[in-house]
């Protein structure tokens, strides 16, 4: 199986190196990621600059080289099954992100827009993130990767499938099972600091403190917050299909010219 690795923490990421490693057996793998941290990067690619690509000697309990870009994780992926690789993917692994994408924060990950842009290509790809909270253990969570990947590619994964896992926080026995769970799509409780800059100017920060508002049932959220690996199919398909109906309903008339 040929298998691309991509993130958005960057090729030197720590969870990018344990996710190679607990991947390596399992055939041709290649990684192709940013050459630097492009966390909330979502699914911007890069138009004004070119792209730079140059060959990274990777240590860790599994040295590996790989490629770095000078782009944002959506360009890794494209770059790479358009350019870099000599045959297109198997599969697009993601990650490990350090902190969790379930919720909101999808539309906003990074890690999660690399797997889309594989399903794009009708190629299957998994997003993998684990949970900051309390000490990160990577090889552990790349080990808990490995074990959902081996479960979900038994069930079968196939062209354009787009999967969000997320390890929990690895405390008090956690984790206590998988939970197949929809995205969360309650809003996020955040700040903006204000500050002035030394010239005066009114700035605002995003801090980092955030929580998320209640919903509705068993979510990724709240599953992942319970201690369970959490297991999303996404789609790339934005269509409101109950919408989509309603609308073809209506009569629209001819526009003004
Ligand atoms: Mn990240």
């Amino acid at each position: 199986m040929r298998i691309l690795i991509s993130n958005d923490d960057g090729i030197l990421a720590p969870g990018l190196i344990a996710l190679y490693a607990a991947v390596a057996d399992m055939g041709d793998v290649t990684v192709v990621a940013p050459d630097s941290p492009q966390s909330a990067a979502s699914h911007s690619i890069t138009l004004a600059q070119p792209l730079a690509v140059q060959r990274v000697h990777v240590e860790g309990p599994m040295p590996f080289t790989g490629l770095s870009v000078s782009g944002r994780p959506a360009d890794c992926v494209r770059l790479a099954i358009r350019n870099l690789l000599p045959v297109a993917p198997d599969l697009v692994l993601s990650g490990i992100n350090a902190g969790s994408n379930v919720g909101i924060n999808v539309f906003y990950s990074g890690t999660v827009a690399a797997a889309a842009e594989a399903a794009m290509f009708a190629i299957p790809a998994v997003a993998f993130s684990a949970s900051l909270i309390g000490e990160v253990d990577f090889a552990r969570a790349a080990r808990l990767c490995r074990w959902t990947l081996d479960r979900l590619l038994g069930i079968g994964l196939t062209r354009g499938d787009l999967i969000n896992v997320n390890i929990p926080s690895l405390r008090e026995n956690a984790p206590h099972g998988v939970r197949v769970v929809r995205q969360s799509t309650a809003g996020v409780e955040d700040i903006y600091h204000p500050f002035a800059d030394p010239g005066g100017r009114e700035m605002y920060r995003l801090g980092d403190q955030y929580e998320f508002l209640p919903a509705h049932g068993d979510t990724d959220v709240s599953s992942l917050q319970e201690g369970f690996i959490t297991v999303t199919p996404l789609h790339v398909d934005m269509t409101n299909h109950d919408r989509l109906s309603g609308l073809e309903q209506t009569r629209w008339d001819t526009p003004p010219k």
